[in-house]
């Protein structure tokens, strides 16, 4: 099994792509009809396949035998296109600053004809972070465009774009990737790589990856790669540090029971083990979704297993429908990214989705008598709603509901949950709690899996320097810190946990004696891909600005 699955997984043709049909039909006319736009918007969710198509449509567009619109992946420019190598396709990274510098004098560059192929593609990637001095200077360019140039803007934030970049565009929208579509491809992909998962490890690797088929793509490969075949249910639990579906259901018929006692207990249960409350996040209200549907009659939610939709059909036939979409949109709107470990988000959103619904817009005082909950006998009587919020979320960082009840059952704990992130020691002691913490950050790995890897550690001047045995690890975290939202994350983390700002730096091991040389050299992507190929760096010099 190779270690680079994801590159030979991505879709080379446009009729590859998993659901994007309307996308990839009418771009596959405008290429076989000759009639390509100067400029594309492609927006969506992230995962969707946004720059995998605006890859394919440089190769399709360029092409030197297409065939019905699509590429034929075997010419010159295919191949080059597909490497990576083509000097006619060039990607901008506009959440870097280099990407902004780059627009800035792409207003002149597009003026040269492409050097090999017909058009020169510019596939603009994040594009709403672009600076308003950047989309003015893209604004000039796509308002007389060169004939032999084709922009491709990608967005998940579209309202974030001028209008006026907006209506220069052709724009598509991809749409998240249904569950049943994902977990059919990635039964595919298992069957082209021969390898053997049940049914139920590919449901829940489709339902965690939230319709990002990259996301999808991503989990199955690192549990190829940890477990090999067969893999089970559990491995893929294991791998995502996931509560499960038994304790996301819990929580669900606590909340949809108004059982406040309960669920607390249930939250801190979970915090007690040093799970990642995240997973438990999206769990209960993937479940409260579910039980919303089949309240509703608007479907079966998908990748449960019989049983667990069995108990969902119950709650939704108990409970009320307005407590249900009221809890719904109370934990759906609890931000988890910021501190996963942290209780107090969920808790809140649990004793808030206790009261009434109604309620909620009106004044506490004047409020009607709220309809009485669900019976739940261990359970105090909706508590009074400003004591917890008031310190939320200015001071979210160590306080603790004071209503929290401790269980009698529940024996102090001897493990503390891991909101506190100070304890004694050097950074080096608390680094399994940078480790945790990052399990689930990183677009296409994640970082946690990664960092087990991680041989030797070094703190030194704001520099963490990892050392990984594989240079194959190496890769994988560069390639995620090189993602300025998953650097800003680990940054973040870093200097919550251990106190004070740090910046990460990874080698593999082989490389410790040129630790300097690979530090400056890896700052440059091309740089990296001449290495991959087997160049050295022999001299390096100061970048002329
Ligand atoms: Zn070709």
């Amino acid at each position: 099994m190779s270690e680079v699955l994801y590159r030979k997984w991505r879709p080379r043709r446009l009729d590859e792509l998993v659901g994007q049909e309307a996308v990839s039909q009418t771009l596959r006319h405008a290429v076989s009809l000759n009639r390509l736009a100067h400029a594309y918007l492609f927006c969506g969710p992230r995962g969707t396949g946004k720059t995998s198509t605006a890859r394919i449509l440089a190769m399709a567009a360029n092409c030197r035998a297409p065939q019905d619109g699509e590429p034929d992946n075997t010419c010159g420019i295919c191949v080059s296109i597909r490497q990576g190598r083509a000097l006619d396709l060039i990607e901008i990274d506009a959440a870097s600053n280099r990407g902004i510098d780059d627009i800035r004098d792409l207003s002149e560059k597009v003026r040269f004809t492409p050097s090999e192929a017909s058009y020169k593609v510019y596939i603009i990637d994040e594009a709403h972070m672009l600076t308003a001095p950047a989309f003015n200077a893209l604004l000039k360019t796509l308002e007389e465009p060169p004939a032999h140039v084709i922009f491709v803007l990608a967005t998940t934030e579209v309202h974030r774009l001028p209008l006026t970049i907006i209506s220069r565009c052709q724009r598509f929208d991809f749409r998240r990737i249904p569950q049943g579509l994902m977990e059919a491809k990635l039964a595919q992909l298992c069957r082209d790589e021969d390898m053997d998962a049940s049914p139920e490890a590919l449901a829940l690797i489709a339902r965690s990856s939230g319709g990002s088929l990259r996301d999808a793509e991503n989990l199955l490969e690192q549990a190829v790669v940890s477990y090999g075949s067969p893999m089970t249910e559990a491995h893929v639990r294991d791998m995502m540090g996931l509560t499960g579906d038994e304790v996301a259901l819990q929580l669900a018929e606590r909340v949809v029971e108004a059982n406040i006692g309960g669920g607390l207990a249930l939250i801190g249960e979970v915090t007690g083990q040093g799970s990642d409350l995240g997973s438990l996040h999206r769990g209960v209200v993937d479940m409260l979704r579910g039980i919303l549907l089949l309240k509703t009659g608007g479907g079966t939610p998908e990748g449960y297993s019989d049983e667990a939709t069995a108990r969902m059909r119950e709650l939704a036939g108990s409970a009320a429908l307005d407590r249900l979409v009221h809890a719904l949109k109370t934990f759906s709107d609890v931000d988890m990214r910021r501190d996963s470990y942290s209780p107090l988000p969920l808790e809140l959103a649990l004793l808030e989705s206790a009261a009434a619904p109604k309620a909620q817009a009106m004044p506490a005082e004047s409020a009607p008598p709220p309809r009485a909950p669900a019976p739940a006998p261990a359970a105090p009587r909706r508590p009074p709603r400003p004591a917890v919020p008031e310190s939320y979320p200015g001071s979210h960082r160590q306080t603790r509901p004071p209503e929290r009840p401790r269980q009698p059952s529940e024996p102090a704990s001897p493990v503390e949950p891991p909101p506190q992130p100070r304890p004694s020691g050097g950074p080096d002691d608390r680094w399994d709690q940078v480790v945790r913490a990052l399990r689930l950050t990183g677009s296409r790995f994640k970082l946690g899996a990664l960092l087990k890897g991680c041989k030797e550690r070094e703190f030194a001047d704001g520099v963490v320097t990892l050392r990984f045995p594989y240079v194959s690890h190496v890769e994988r975290v560069k390639e995620e810190l090189d993602n300025p939202v998953t650097r800003r994350e680990v940054e973040q983390t870093l200097e919550k946990i251990l106190g004070s700002p740090y910046r990460m730096d990874v080698l593999a091991a082989a490389d410790v004696g040129n630790h300097k040389q690979v530090r400056a050299a890896d700052r440059s992507p091309m740089v990296r891909a001449a290495r991959s190929k087997g160049a050295q760096v022999v001299d390096e010099r100061e970048e002329e600005s």
